[in-house]
């Protein structure tokens, strides 16, 4: 999400003209784009905020911090970090150019976090690879109990179907392939009654594209009519990133998930029934307050069954203001090895996987040249793959899967 924010935020300074330069000592102005999801991210933009407090000391210099820390903590970078000129939250972006000139102009410090239901209609950012993100709505209304986004990026609201198809026409006037939809549940698109499952068809029966993906999923609102116009379409993806976040009901319910483990295991189920090749990928927090060492075991019971194609892994963040931030934390080095366990189980998971693609034939949209020579792409379910030789990017071909080269599946062209 925010790197598509950034998009909107770079696509605003060119019309006027501005460059984008390689290195800061090159550059008039710095925008630091922050995420507030956990307290790492929020600490590691505040570490970046401060080592640039020399490069802003030439006069004619202006620093700016947008994103959801710039919203969740706009009095304390003003106040603690008096060399930064401007703040702008996620709804601000529509008027960052007048805002850079006022600053430069009034020599003044302006900060703007009002949340008002923006969602960057018209605005189309100029798309430069195979592959690019489209937001087709904004904000969140679940209020998981660990969750920060509903504070900083306001309710969730859906573009009209109209904007998201001109945008998509653009994109793929400007060369882009493949599109993957964002919200933070995109299951929940709703403009005046049109529904993901229609927005999908919509979407993917629009000539010049090939694939289409969407992100992210909460499995409490993953119907079967989604489901079945996944199955239908061929240009939808067959991948499903579904957070789990944990295999325990108690912690689930903590959690105001609206999703027992059962359910979640029902839902894995239709899908790998309905659509046999599809790959499920999941999100997982560990050490959520009070979770108890046969909680968490819960949790790696259910990863071992499931076997996700692929996991992103969390320690628990206490984010102040968030229903949990009033529960004590757990120990540190508890947490610590518990996500260190998981991970070592997850990656065997995955090591497995890809080494049964081995002598399996998948269908590759090649983007960009392999560091290590030849062409990189991916596959339906979203598996990076390279091949040996050059391919024109935006291009697709059969590769069958001879090797796995560290953690990369590679292979040959095959008609
Ligand atoms: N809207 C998406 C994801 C938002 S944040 C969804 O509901 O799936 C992405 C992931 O960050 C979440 O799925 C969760 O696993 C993780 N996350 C969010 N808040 C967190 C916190 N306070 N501590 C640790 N991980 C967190
Ligand atoms: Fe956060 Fe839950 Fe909303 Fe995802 S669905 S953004 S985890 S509150």
């Amino acid at each position: 999400m925010n790197k598509n924010d950034s998009a909107i935020i770079r696509h605003l300074l060119g019309k006027k003209g501005m460059l984008e330069v390689d290195h800061v000592t090159q550059a008039d102005i710095v925008i630091i784009n922050t995420c507030s999801v956990r307290d790492h991210a929020e600490q590691r933009a505040l570490g970046h905020i401060a080592t640039l407090r020399s490069w802003r000391e030439q006069p004619g210099r202006i620093l700016v911090v947008v994103g959801c820390m710039a919203q969740r903590c706009a009095s304390f970078i003003m106040n603690e970090y008096p060399f930064v000129d401007l703040v702008l939250g996620p709804d601000s972006y529509r008027s960052i150019t007048e805002k850079l000139k006022a600053v430069r102009d009034k020599q003044t410090r302006i900060r703007e976090t009002e949340l008002h239901d923006e969602l960057y209609n018209g605005i189309y950012p100029q798309s430069s690879g195979v592959s690019d993100f489209i937001s087709i709505m904004r904000g969140c209304n679940n209020y998981c109990s660990y969750c920060v986004v509903p504070y900083v990026r306001g309710p969730v609201r859906s573009r009209p179907v109209m904007d998201i198809i001109a945008q998509v026409s653009t994109m793929v006037k400007n060369g882009v392939r493949e599109i993957t939809l964002l919200g933070q549940n995109v299951n929940e698109y709703d403009h005046k009654g049109n529904d993901f499952a229609g927005l999908l068809e919509q979407v993917s029966r629009m000539p010049g594209l090939c694939r289409v993906r969407f992100l992210t999923s909460h499995p409490k609102d993953l119907t079967d009519k989604i489901i079945n116009t996944i199955a239908r379409e061929s240009v939808l993806c067959e991948w499903f990133h579904i957070p789990m976040q944990s295999g325990n009901d108690r912690i689930l319910a903590l959690m105001n998930r609206q999703y027992t483990i059962g359910k979640y295991r029902d839902l894995v189920r239709t899908i790998r029934k309905k659509i046999p090749n599809a790959t499920v990928t999941t999100d997982i927090i560990v050490g959520f307050p009070t979770e108890t060492d046969r909680e968490y075991r819960d949790t790696i019971e259910v990863v071992k069954e499931i076997q996700f194609d692929d996991a992103y892994m969390y320690r628990y963040s206490s984010r102040p203001g968030t229903a949990a931030a009033g529960y004590d934390m757990l120990p540190e080095k508890m947490i610590k090895n518990r996500l260190h366990d998981l991970i070592i189980i997850q990656n065997e998971i995955v090591t497995r996987k890809t080494k049964l693609m081995i002598g399996h034939t998948y269908e590759v949209l090649f983007e960009v040249p392999a560091r290590q020579g030849g062409m990189r792409g991916k596959t339906r379910g979203n598996k990076d793959v390279i091949v040996a030789m050059d391919v024109v990017p935006g291009t697709t071909a059969n590769v069958k899967i001879e090797k796995v080269i560290g953690r990369t599946p590679t292979g040959a062209i095959v008609p």
